[in-house]
């Protein structure tokens, strides 16, 4: 029988080390075997480089596997995050755009360890030494570099202060517009996901963004995540009964890089087959699965 099991736990938003996240592809779906879940995506920060080895973990562990992007956005300014899931991995235009974010968070990256380096002895080779090559490189490798100095305890306290958009240090990189970014998974057969709405930094939905974004062809919005808050909750289902806008929830696992525990939040399964019924680019990856013959 094909399908996934509609009866165990489903995680859509998980990071391994290709981007934020602290362990492998297949580490962070080892983990996610081991804490009952049925079905894992992986959705690492602009770059779908671990699909493969997460989806021969998921094999080899029977876990079903949704390969997911999270693609990095902008609106004024403010940082948006769009999931998208079962997108095309030969779809140029994506794959180009994907990479321009990446090389863009790297340069910033660079000018944001030049800026701190005046204040704190860090270095950007001891950044590039806290990310595996290649990784798409955001503020908590600068975090890791300034944990390994003694700098900060955490990927947290480097964040409330040094790593802050209002710390002083902080500059943007490179990002196209959700409309943009929803466009082209939806070109690229995906089906796309507003990430945590509710997060800080939202400013940047008012004023009709989300109406705009549904008419691009948003898709769904993750809205049992813990960066949303109860009046958000209850504001996003609003917006997704009005729009008919799937409905998502997940953990955001960054493995130690945050308290976030795979499971923590999870996603339904008639929302999960809508996903899968409207995407194209990528299929997803089933567990072999058995039913026992009526008695
Ligand atoms: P960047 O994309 O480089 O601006 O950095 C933002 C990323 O840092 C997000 O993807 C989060 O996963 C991560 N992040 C944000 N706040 C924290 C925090 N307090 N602790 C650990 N990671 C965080
Ligand atoms: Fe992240
Ligand atoms: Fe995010
Ligand atoms: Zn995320």
């Amino acid at each position: 029988m094909t399908g996934f099991d509609p009866r165990s736990p489903i995680d859509l938003h998980t990071h391994s080390n290709v981007s934020d996240g602290t362990q492998s592809p297949a580490a962070v779906v080892r983990s996610a075997a081991e804490a009952g879940l049925g079905t894992i995506a992986l959705t690492d920060h602009d770059t779908w480089e671990g699909w493969d080895a997460a989806g021969a973990a998921a094999k080899s562990r029977g876990l079903s596997f949704i390969p997911g992007v999270e693609f990095s956005t902008q609106v004024d300014g403010a940082s948006v995050h769009v999931l998208g899931y079962l997108v095309d991995r030969q779809h140029e235009e994506l794959g180009t755009t994907m990479r321009n974010v990446r090389e863009s968070r790297l340069t910033r990256a660079e000018r944001m360890v030049e800026a701190i380096g005046m204040d704190f002895p860090i270095s950007w080779s001891e950044v590039l030494a806290e990310s595996e090559d290649g990784a798409t490189i955001g503020r908590p490798h600068i975090a890791d570099a300034l944990v390994r100095r003694g700098i900060v305890a955490d990927r947290n306290e480097a964040f409330a202060g040094i790593l802050h958009w209002q710390g002083g240090y902080y500059q943007p990189h490179h990002a196209p517009h959700p409309v943009a970014a929803i466009r082209l998974i939806k070109e690229a057969g995906g089906v796309s996901v507003l990430a945590h709405p509710g997060s800080r930094g939202r400013g940047g939905l008012r004023d009709g963004v989300f109406e705009r974004l549904v008419e691009a062809g948003l898709d769904g919005v993750e809205i049992y995540h813990r960066e949303n808050d109860e009046f958000n909750r209850v504001l996003l289902h609003d917006l997704a009964r009005e729009w008919d806008l799937i409905v998502t929830g997940s953990s955001d696992y960054h493995g130690l890089g945050k308290p976030n525990r795979l499971g923590e939040n999870t996603t339904e399964p008639e929302q999960l087959q809508r996903i899968i019924d409207r995407g194209s680019g990528t299929a997803p990856q089933f567990a072999e699965r058995s039913i026992s013959p009526p008695q």
